[in-house]
């Protein structure tokens, strides 16, 4: 008799593949288990059970397991169903799904470098043998991979020793940032057991005679163990006794004491509860009776409310009812930076229910959230996260919030899977029999489209909370003011004096340049040349802080030059503006304001983003510069006017959705003002003040710009009508990928009956030194989806299959955005 597991890798990898295992290992096998395997001829993984059974392969020797790594399951059935429907949707490999939902503290690999947290300090007694070797070898090396620690400790199967030191929080893995450390471990402090009787007393007393400091930290240690009734951390004691860390350690040393460690929950929200009552406003109570009425028919409702008409009470509110009902809800932000604000507005109704999960959470935080989820804890009732929050391991999930639906961030473009969440979600509420709330004050043409058509219920709220007025927009016509000499630096006067007003009010405003860095280009003013990235086909942009050009698709930056490098001119010119360049015009223009500034190169790090918000909401800044981060669903009560620097480079962006989203970033932006008394205002700065968008903006006119862009669609043969999957090819050699990407746009032209464009080299053809080429295929709605996949999946194989093509890599984007 012969016993097999099917497992997904964590590669590429469109199969599952068999291993054998004895037969004990075959009954305690789950689906949803770990499995550690091993691949090729080095290599190990840690594969997913999915299936046990009784079938040799017939292609290859089944290899044995190294061993199972988990007591019960922690992937669900429903999640390798649902990965499954994304692997076939989304036309990628299961591996692929795989590995980017498992936090990868959780996906241990041979290939995986270790390296020991230089900011905690470790007690190394409470080590095991193996852990300490692994330890010790890693004060000498600073890293090490898999491979090393299999021949330090002489056995194949470390994954849980590994694991076990990881969640010591002694390591971490490489990849993950080694940011602001949050102690994991509390150490606590008891009585030995030794003292704990009477006779035991006197004993203790007997002992501490001569040493009066430790006797009266004693003596706290009783008075507060009887007032206290909880487990007293090391830090109390202290605290309380008003002692040292040293007299604590000599009662350790004497065994006076023994202390333990505590794993306490790194996020901590319980401060934060304050419990308020929500009163809901009229607009908001029909908006949620509306709501409930819609989800008695249908699974998914879209929420239409105008900026700040307070959405995110609605929200509480059915919140509040689903966890009524013991049911999970997960609330999907657009972007990981947004959900300090929103912890805090949810925090003061729920404390500590809330899980978060991101991708700036290190690797213990992700696994810590993920068995949370996965035992239905109390502390994950309500999962905030970005996108890849989707794939937590939910049990019991009875409702899916998707604010900002119409946000880009939604959709993964690189690496596979390449999902949208906003869709992505939907089919996982339908396998949890779970409800779909969408909401905007800008929603995709998508989804209005949905919402309009019956597929999802519609519900709108029209007015802002407390009746506040939308704001006042104005058009600044930045030709007539070039022409009028009405320019200081970008600033319109009309603009300049707004923001006096605003300043001179103590109000707050937000500016708004859709590029970071100082300028765009550095131009040779004797010949024209302009700095190139070397390995893409991109200009370098200034960065003048840092006296530098950069790269914003690989990174590669120089020092600024002296002269041109093409004649030597040393008379360069800087092209365009960046948010940089915005600040240190303000800092001029208003030097009694404090300017902040809001974009990539500000906000890294974990709590990057969190530090600039802090200090615009207590008023440490006047005026925020900033890119699309500003526009998506910031709450500031103070800012009263919104100033938009140049909304022509949005406009004119070579892309079927650059009408839709000029609409919605300026939208969204401009609602960022006037929230929540006065009205507010918004200038914009345009060559075009009367393009259709900009008027649409203008007078708030959504449905204006929806009806528009619809008819745009129908006719150009964009989504809704038809669905686009982009085909992109990337190899060095240029030749050769053109032949090979006019090869597959033949085979594909010819073999399906829909419009194919292309072989396309796009406006950046070089990245990375790789060239680039894409292929569109439009699908029309009368045409099988699933009949189109499959045949394109056949003749992306037999590409693979031509030879001299075997290596230009193939990504396939299924409703690229
Ligand atoms: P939206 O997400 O629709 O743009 P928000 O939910 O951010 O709007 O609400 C805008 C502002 O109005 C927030 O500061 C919010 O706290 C406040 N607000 C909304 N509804 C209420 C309510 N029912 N009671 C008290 N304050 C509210
Ligand atoms: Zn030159
Ligand atoms: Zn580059």
């Amino acid at each position: 008799m012969h016993f097999f597991v099917e497992v997904i890798l964590p590669l590429s990898l469109a199969k599952t593949f068999t291993y054998s295992v004895s037969e004990a290992e075959y009954h305690f096998i789950q689906q949803g288990m770990r499995i550690s395997v091993p691949f090729g001829k080095t290599k190990i993984y840690t594969a997913l059970a999915v299936a046990t059974h009784q079938n040799s392969p017939t292609l290859y020797d089944a290899k044995e397991i190294h061993e199972i790594l988990d007591h019960t399951p922690i992937v669900t059935p429903i999640q390798i169903t649902h990965w499954q429907w994304i692997a076939s949707y989304y036309m990628c490999a299961i591996g692929d799904v795989y590995r980017g939902a498992m936090p990868s503290g959780l996906l241990l690999e041979s290939e995986t470098i270790i390296s020991k947290k230089t900011t905690s300090s470790t007690d190394t007694s409470t080590l095991s043998d193996e852990e300490f070797l692994i330890y010790e070898a890693l004060e000498l090396q600073s890293s090490l991979k898999v491979q090393d620690i299999i021949a330090i400790l002489n056995k194949k199967n470390i994954f849980p020793t590994i694991q076990k030191l990881l969640d010591k929080n002694i390591i971490s893995l490489q990849e993950e940032t080694q940011e602001t450390y949050k102690p994991k471990l509390v150490r606590y402090i008891r009585l030995h057991p030794q003292y704990n009787s009477d006779q035991g007393l006197s004993a203790l007393l007997e002992v501490l005679k001569k040493a009066n400091k430790q006797k009266e930290l004693v003596l706290n240690y009783f008075q507060l163990q009887a007032s206290y009734k909880k487990p007293i951390s090391v830090k109390k004691l202290i605290e309380t006794a008003q002692s040292s860390s040293a007299v604590v350690k000599t009662l350790i040393d004497k065994a006076v004491f023994e202390d333990y460690l505590i794993q306490e929950d790194r996020v901590d929200f319980s401060k934060n509860l304050t419990q308020k009552d929500l009163v809901l406003s009229p607009a908001q109570q029909k908006g949620l009776e509306e709501i409930k009425t819609e989800f008695a028919q249908k699974e998914v409702c879209l929420l239409h409310g105008v900026t700040a008409s307070g959405k995110t009470e609605v929200y509480i509110q059915l919140i509040e009812e689903y966890l009524a009902m013991h049911k999970q809800v997960l609330f999907l932000l657009p972007e990981i930076a947004l959900t300090t604000q929103l912890v805090s507005r949810l925090s003061a109704y729920f404390g500590n229910r809330i899980a978060v999960f991101h991708s700036k959470y290190n690797n213990n935080e992700r696994v810590e959230v993920w068995r949370n989820v996965l035992q239905n804890s109390d502390k994950a009732q309500i999962v905030i996260g970005a996108r890849s929050a989707l794939f937590l391991p939910f049990s019991n999930l009875g409702f899916i919030i998707v604010d900002e639906e119409h946000e880009q961030t939604f959709k993964q473009t690189d690496p596979a899977p390449r999902y949208h969440a906003r869709d992505t979600a939907i089919v996982l509420a339908n396998f949890h029999k779970a409800k779909v709330l969408l909401g905007s004050a800008t929603p995709s043409i998508e989804t209005y489209f949905n919402a309009t058509t019956t597929k999802f219920g519609l519900v709108e709220i029209k007015e802002r909370y407390g009746k506040v007025s939308m704001p006042e927009i104005a058009l600044v016509d930045l030709k007539d003011k070039y022409f009028r000499k009405k320019m200081t630096g970008h600033f319109s006067d009309t603009l300049i004096e707004a923001i006096t007003a605003a300043t001179t009010l103590g109000e707050q405003v937000i500016l708004f340049q859709n590029r970071r860095g100082y300028a765009p280009l550095l131009e040779c003013m004797t010949c024209g040349h302009v700095p190139q990235c070397q390995q893409c086909d991109v200009s370098l942009t200034y960065h003048k802080h840092k006296n530098q050009l950069r790269c914003h698709y690989c990174g590669y930056a120089i020092a600024k030059p002296t002269h041109c490098h093409a004649c030597s001119s040393i008379e360069l010119t800087t092209k365009g503006f960046g948010t940089e360049q915005i600040q240190q015009e303000l800092e001029q223009l208003f030097p009694d304001s404090k300017t902040g500034r809001m974009d990539q190169d500000t906000t890294r790090g974990k709590f990057g983003f969190e530090k600039i918000i802090n200090s615009f909401k207590n008023k440490e800044i006047d005026i925020l510069v900033g890119t699309q981060m500003l526009a998506k669903g910031l709450d500031f009560d103070n800012v009263s006017l919104v100033g938009i620097m140049n909304a022509d480079n949005m406009l004119y962006h070579p892309d079927f959705r650059a009408f839709e989203r000029s609409f919605q970033m300026m939208t969204q932006v401009s609602g960022r003002s006037g929230r929540s008394q006065k009205q507010g205002k918004v200038i914009i700065q345009t060559y075009n003040p009367d393009h259709n968008t900009i008027q649409q903006v203008t007078v708030n006119n959504y449905a204006g710009m929806y009806k528009e862009q619809l008819y745009d669609r129908q006719i150009y043969k964009y989504p809704p009508y038809f669905r686009i999957i982009k085909i992109t090819l990337k190899h060095r050699d240029y030749e050769k990928l053109k032949q090979g990407a006019m090869w597959l746009y033949q085979v594909m032209h010819t073999n399906l009956n829909i419009p194919v464009l292309g072989p396309e080299e796009p406006g950046i053809n070089r990245i990375r030194n790789e060239y680039i080429r894409t292929i569109i295929v439009k699908i029309p709605q009368s045409s099988s989806l699933g009949g189109v996949k499959k045949i394109m999946q056949k003749m992306l194989q037999s590409f693979d299959a031509v030879a001299p093509y075997r290596a230009i890599k193939v990504s396939v984007n299924v409703d690229f955005y």
